[in-house]
């Protein structure tokens, strides 16, 4: 503990949220490790430093992401974009879980710009998660932003927390989905958008 508060005083805390970098150093001595040996010496201030990124969604604004990306067009085709990769933190082990999210929608009036549906991802996978919400929370957030005919979203992941515990190795890759609107109620817009990410037999 003498160590713990030594620490303490020597870390500025710059941000206004206190420091988790002395909770770090105790966590390396509590796992048998030596926190002051000269390859863990500045490891607390790096975790933390990672940790406050990979939690940065909480701290994103939607309203600045979307709001100025909003546009209004006559188009009611399906709007896809594939493959955007994403890293989050599953929230039962802090582990990371990582792959690929499809978004697609049918615009009413509005449409948003490509380039803010990744940032979208972004502000909810960088966040403590489960795979599930986070398919949700993207899908319902273009849903109320864009009032659109339907939103669909896809994620495929791979989950440290089980690759890494060598259990279910087998089912470490996940596929979830949420269906919103036409993409719920009509099937063939649902399996055109599935079979454009290439996952044809999902949905029922
Ligand atoms: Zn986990």
């Amino acid at each position: 503990m003498k160590a713990n508060k030594a620490i303490i005083q020597v870390l500025p805390s710059k941000t206004p949220p206190p420091s988790v970098a002395p909770l770090v150093h105790e966590l390396l001595s509590r796992l048998g490790e030596d926190p002051s040996r000269d390859g863990l010496l500045r490891t607390p201030e790096r975790v933390e430093k990672a940790l406050r990124f990979l939690t940065g969604g909480y701290h994103m604004d939607l309203d600045r992401i979307v709001n100025n990306a909003l546009f209004e067009v006559q188009y009611d085709e399906m709007v896809i974009v594939k493959d955007i990769e994403f890293f989050s933190l599953c929230e039962h082990h802090l582990l990371p879980f990582f792959g690929k999210v499809h978004v697609a929608y049918i615009p009413r009036q509005k449409v948003i710009g490509l380039s803010k549906i990744p940032r979208v991802v972004d502000m909810f996978a960088r966040r403590l998660q489960i795979q599930e919400r986070l398919t949700q929370e993207i899908a319902r957030t273009l849903w109320e932003a864009l009032e659109p005919l339907g939103v669909g979203v896809v994620c495929e992941a791979r989950h440290f927390c089980m690759m890494m515990r060598g259990v279910e190795k087998q089912h470490s890759g996940a596929v979830t989905s949420a269906m919103l609107g036409a993409f719920r109620s009509q099937k063939e817009t649902r399996d055109e958008f599935l079979s454009l990410v290439g996952h044809t037999s999902m949905g029922g």
